[in-house]
């Protein structure tokens, strides 16, 4: 397995306003003012958001329109490097003891300024999910990483282990759970022998909670945030209620690092960890990326065996295809995925032959091919009473349809349409 690795830092960064679930950001700077890295540069006054941070120390050239890995085009602040990547100097770290002595509101409010959002892809503000309206007894730390190709929680929970615990520890801390369950599937022996070896030091030293290391089988989907539950403690999460609904949390192994960082490191949220591979790239890697980079600068670090017919952003199941490598990284994408003419085909759609192959398949007992359907005549509330907004986008019914129908895509549009 490849090793972390930091590309050279980029020239220019294109940072997004919208990065999170909730209203996008406004600006808090102008063209010629001056940044240092991770000083805040956006915010707005909503309930759901979260503050947007300079990647890089230099000069903001611009606030302007630029392609966006989700929205398609979205409002982002051009920063140009000054090489220096300085670092504001009231960033000072906190000594341990410093942390034990934090508050519960004063974790939550570390992470807010911080701006971390969930970082398997989410992108749901994490300090809300900081402070559950109900009672929670569990939580479940997700290292599932089940999509193929993807190596970068991986790659952290093995380099990072000692700190995504700490991060666990304020999790904890501000949840009040008494258990917690950190979950791995079995094809990351590395991160299983660190974890085993590292949760026992924390038990030993008396902590707060009980803490499980529970293997799981390499199977998709199962990094979804119900799926988890379902397979961990064996309940269902019902239709439109979340998981707090059943007393539970579910954090990934990247936002428990994000929090270490910001508690303990007094580190905003500007970069993060990336996997960029894909039969087309020459070296596949693992990298340390400040948010903001043009996806083409990290496939330029990488290098090409063939030029790319498609580029997916996210794992190869669930990400979105791009129409550019202009297309910045942010701070939910989680894998830069090029594949070459033939994996990228685009098949004829046929008519549905009613042979239920979606409907076995649907992790989340939905019925694809009459969302499907409601969505080709424009019935959106039908769509939305066949459970469209529950669809968790993993992309088995299409890849088990022999018709070939654009399942995925139709939900996706309902979503849409449906305001999610
Ligand atoms: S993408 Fe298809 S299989 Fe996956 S949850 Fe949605 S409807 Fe079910
Ligand atoms: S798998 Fe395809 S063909 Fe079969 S029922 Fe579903 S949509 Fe129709």
């Amino acid at each position: 397995m490849v090793g972390l690795e930091k590309p050279p830092l980029p020239k220019q960064v294109y940072i997004p306003l919208s990065q999170h679930t909730g209203k996008a950001c406004i600006p808090e700077v102008r063209p010629g003012e001056s940044v240092v890295t991770g000083q805040r540069i956006a915010g707005i006054q909503a309930a759901i958001w979260a503050p947007v941070h300079a990647s890089l120390s230099g000069k903001v050239t611009a606030v302007q329109d630029w392609p966006h890995p989700v929205l398609g085009r979205a409002k982002a602040i051009v920063i140009e490097s000054n090489g220096e990547d300085r670092v504001a100097e009231d960033k000072r770290k906190r000594e341990p003891e410093e942390v034990n002595k934090l508050t519960s509101e004063e974790i939550r409010n570390l992470v807010f300024s911080a701006g971390i959002v969930g970082m398997g892809g989410a992108s749901f503000p994490t300090h809300i999910k900081l402070n559950p309206p109900k009672p929670v007894d569990t939580l479940i730390i997700n290292g599932a990483e089940c999509e193929p190709y993807l190596m970068s929680d991986y790659r952290l929970m093995v380099e990072k282990t000692g700190e995504i615990i700490k991060g666990i520890e304020l999790i904890t801390k501000c949840l009040g759970v008494k258990r917690v369950i950190v979950a791995i599937e079995e094809n990351k022996p590395e991160a299983i022998k660190n974890f085993n070896y590292e949760l026992r030091i924390t038990c030993l030293a008396g902590r707060q909670a009980n803490y499980e290391l529970r293997i799981l089988k390499s199977q998709y989907p199962q990094g979804g945030e119900k799926q988890l539950i379902k397979n961990l403690l064996k309940k269902e999460v019902p239709r439109g209620k979340l998981p707090f609904d059943v007393g539970v949390v579910v954090h990934n192994v990247a936002t428990c690092f994000a929090i270490y960082e910001a508690v303990y490191l007094n580190k905003p949220l500007y970069e993060r960890i990336v996997t960029v591979t894909g039969s087309c790239v020459l070296n596949s890697k693992v990298l340390l990326v400040r948010i903001g980079t043009p996806i083409k600068e990290l496939i330029a670090f990488c290098g090409l065996k063939e030029e790319p017919a498609k580029i997916i952003l996210g794992g190869p199941m669930m990400g979105i295809a791009q129409f550019t490598d202009e297309v910045p990284v942010i701070k939910s994408t989680t894998g830069i995925i090029l594949f070459n003419q033939k994996e990228a085909r685009i098949y004829e759609e046929g008519s549905c032959i009613r042979c239920g192959a979606c409907i076995r398949e649907c992790p989340v007992g939905l019925m694809p091919c009459l969302i499907n359907l409601a969505t080709e005549r424009g019935l959106w509330q039908k769509a939305k009473d066949y459970g469209a907004l529950d669809c968790i986008e993993c992309g088995l019914c299409s890849f088990a349809c022999p018709a070939k129908r654009r399942l995925v895509q139709s939900i996706r549009r309902a979503k849409l349409e449906l305001g999610k």
